[in-house]
This record gives C-alpha cells, structure tokens and sequence, in this order.
C-alpha cells in the first residue's frame, strides 16, 4: 500500500541533531503510528514521508521552520517560585505542561535565583536542525473516525 491519502503510516526512525548526536529512536521500541496529512508530525517529515511505501529508508534533514520551530527568547521569562505552589523541589531542566496562547506548551526551568525562577516555552528541539533516518514499516488505511478526529486509535492514541 502506499502513503497516499491520509493512510495511517508506521516508522521507526532515529532522530540525531546537527552535531550528530543521537536525541531519539524508536529502535528496540514500538515504531512510531500517524495520522498523514493531519500535521501530527512535524512539516519536514510528514511531507518527506508523502507517496513512500512500506520498506521505504529515507534519510531527510530537516531545517528548524519545518522542524520545531526557531528560539523565540520572547518565550523565555523570569516567574515567582510561588507559581510553582505544591512542588517542592524546583531544578533546572525539569519540565511542566503549561496553557499559552497556542495551546498547550511544554515550558523548561532554565534557572533557578532565589525567589525567581527561569522557564523556557520553547520547545527544546526549537532552533535545532533534525536529521531522521526513516523506514516505513506499516501502512494501513485510517478508519471514518480516526479521519473525523485527526489522528489515530489504538496503539499510541493520545486519548481513551
Ligand atoms: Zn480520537
């Protein structure tokens, strides 16, 4: 079958930065299930991934605007330790869900001063070029509802 359509697609991948450092991979693990054409993934591979077939390896690079984004440093802000009520242990690199005027954000303390703390709304892979090494390992065809609701069921659904 062939990635055409809104298929739901399989990969496995393994995702290394421009350093070459390996950030990710879904080898060892299950493959990765998603929705095409419903921007589930990121643009740069979800338009790589357009008219391949099962057994497919692609190696695409990706630059930071069809990626994650770049840096926004107006995203970057200081907030009092008392916005964090009922966490006891406030450290750098932890990470909390957040709403913004985009949704719902990932945000990261950068730093922690006193009563101040650092956090970063952007995404930790913004400003990064990706490079995915790919291999489609299952296509199928999406049911009506996974078509109505933007994404798919079952193994990986994002809800119940
Ligand atoms: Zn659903």
């Amino acid at each position: 079958m062939k990635n055409t359509e809104n298929p739901v697609v399989s990969i496995h991948y393994t995702l290394t930065n421009k350093a070459g450092e390996q950030l990710d991979s879904s080898i060892g693990a299950e493959p990765l299930t998603y929705l095409h054409g419903a921007g589930n993934i990121i643009p740069g591979l979800e338009n790589a991934l357009a008219d391949k077939t099962v057994g497919d390896k692609l190696t695409v690079t990706i630059e930071p605007e069809d990626a994650y984004g770049e840096r926004n440093e107006e995203h970057i802000q200081t907030v009092p330790r008392e916005m964090f009520q009922g966490i006891d242990n406030i450290e750098v690199g932890m990470q909390f869900q957040a709403d913004s005027s985009n949704g719902p954000a990932v945000v990261t303390i950068t730093a922690v001063e006193g009563d101040q703390v650092s956090i970063d709304g952007n995404h930790p892979l913004a400003g990064e070029q990706l490079t995915f090494d790919v291999e489609i390992t299952e296509i199928r065809s999406a049911t009506e509802t996974e078509m109505e609701h933007g994404h798919i069921h079952g193994a990986g659904c994002n809800h119940d």
